[in-house]
């Protein structure tokens, strides 16, 4: 049982700063012990477990990069040349060594022949027939792709840790590489605190509202490659609430709650956690999202995000997320890169924790970037989300005028 020494669920410690709280939630971050191999088109969205080592050079040979004539510089006059057309090699064909004083049609990504050291390409030339007019001025060397300049065999091209986009699938399959060995998908058990909750599609009761967290999660996890766990939705009692979450430990990987973190007698996520296991964090000195609490049931871990919309959002891209992604073996995933702006907006009382308001980047007539900022930054406001395409980072203690430089989080660096 926690007491009131049991510093995590102390509602009279302080916060914990966020880069502290975020520290003390990755330091906890363990990646998911086995691997999965996956035929390489089937791993976008994947973390690498093994490297990618090249198994043939790239490219494989010396070849054109243009349509064209491939010859001997040597061949060249002063004022070009005119030659015979000795041979034709498309991609996909081998040419025969290029006979004397002559020129190979050559096409883009076809080897060059034995004894051809430059392209000329087919723009510049004239042909006639079975005859080629080469113009003066080729540099030696011009239009050839060497093998190996991309990469040599037995190199590294893919590190483990790596977050599996498209191209990296390309230059897996560039290599040869037909499967690739995986972290596990992680398996994330969603669970909805409160007795207000309704599903959409049900008729509203008084006081009731749709449970709307569970999409925002649902959607949050899914653009993170997770599988989800729909746990459904808890009423707010102690008991029902521990049932909920021991079962939820035995089935997933990392639990997520919303509601029922904040002080009052009818939040019972924190408590049960706390009975059930461990209580690591509570609260954290930022607007909105103060309440988050972490701990572990077992060796399952436990987020538990305020149930005010906005508050999940905003503890889910700053602190579930990067756990998320060393859960899943991502490597050093860096803060979120933010772009410095200018702000548009002015605050006047300065923040008493730091503040993530919901925000947009635009330009003023200067083309330099500014950030407006929605103007009802309650919590519970979710048209500020869809407003938005970024928060903006406002320290505790700072005013802010018009013009102020501010930080600026772009929302593709917080959602993928
Ligand atoms: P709580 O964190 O449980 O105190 O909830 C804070 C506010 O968020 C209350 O107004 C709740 O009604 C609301 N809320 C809690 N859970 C959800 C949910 N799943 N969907 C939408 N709103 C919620
Ligand atoms: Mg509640």
């Amino acid at each position: 049982m926690s007491t009131a020494n049991d510093c995590p669920s102390d509602p009279r410690q302080p916060p914990l700063e966020v880069e502290a709280a975020l520290a003390t939630l990755l330091t906890q971050a363990q990646p998911l012990a086995g691997r999965e191999t996956l035929a390489t088109e089937s791993a976008l969205g994947r973390v690498l477990a093994v490297p990618v080592l090249a198994g043939v050079d790239l490219p494989g040979w010396d070849n054109s990069a243009m349509d064209g004539y491939a010859l001997r510089h040597a061949d060249l006059g002063p004022g070009g040349a005119r030659l015979r057309v000795s041979q034709r090699i498309t991609a996909g064909r081998v040419g025969t060594p290029l006979a004397p004083v002559s020129a190979a049609r050559i096409f883009t990504g076809a080897p060059l022949p034995p004894g051809a050291d430059t392209v000329v390409v087919q723009e510049v030339c004239r042909c006639e027939g079975d005859w080629v007019e080469i113009p003066a001025g080729i540099i030696l060397g011009a239009n050839i792709r060497r093998r190996g300049e991309d990469l040599r065999a037995g190199t590294q091209v893919l590190a483990a840790g790596t977050l599996l986009e498209p191209q990296h699938l390309g230059l897996a399959a560039a290599v040869g590489a037909a499967r690739l060995t995986l972290h596990p998908r992680l398996r994330v058990a969603v669970l909805a605190s409160g007795d207000e909750l309704v599903p959409p599609g049900e008729p509203l009761g008084p006081g009731q509202i749709y449970n709307s967290n569970r999409y925002l999660l649902f959607g949050l996890l899914q653009r993170l490659g997770c599988e989800v766990l729909d746990l459904g939705q808890v009423p707010d009692q102690l008991a029902a609430t521990r049932t909920a979450l021991a079962a939820a430990a035995t089935q997933a990987d990392l639990i997520l709650t919303s509601g029922g973190v904040s002080v009052g007698e009818e939040d019972h996520i924190r408590p049960a956690v706390a009975q059930l296991g461990r209580l690591d964090l509570w609260q954290v000195a930022m607007r909105p999202g103060k309440p988050l609490a972490f701990g572990h049931i077992g060796a399952t871990p436990v987020i538990g995000s305020p149930g005010n919309p906005v508050s999940l959002f905003v503890t889910f891209v700053l602190f579930a997320r990067p756990f998320i992604r060393r859960l899943q073996g991502m490597a050093e995933a860096g803060a979120p890169r933010q772009i410095s702006a200018r702000a548009g907006f002015a605050l006047a009382r300065p923040p008493k924790r730091r503040d993530y308001q919901r925000a947009r980047l635009g330009r003023d007539t200067a083309g330099a970037p500014v950030v407006e900022v929605f103007p009802s930054q309650s919590s519970a406001a979710l048209t500020s989300l869809t407003w938005a395409d970024g928060l903006v980072q406002l320290d505790a203690g700072r005013r802010i005028a018009p013009g102020d430089p501010v930080a600026f989080i772009p929302f593709s660096e917080l959602l993928d």
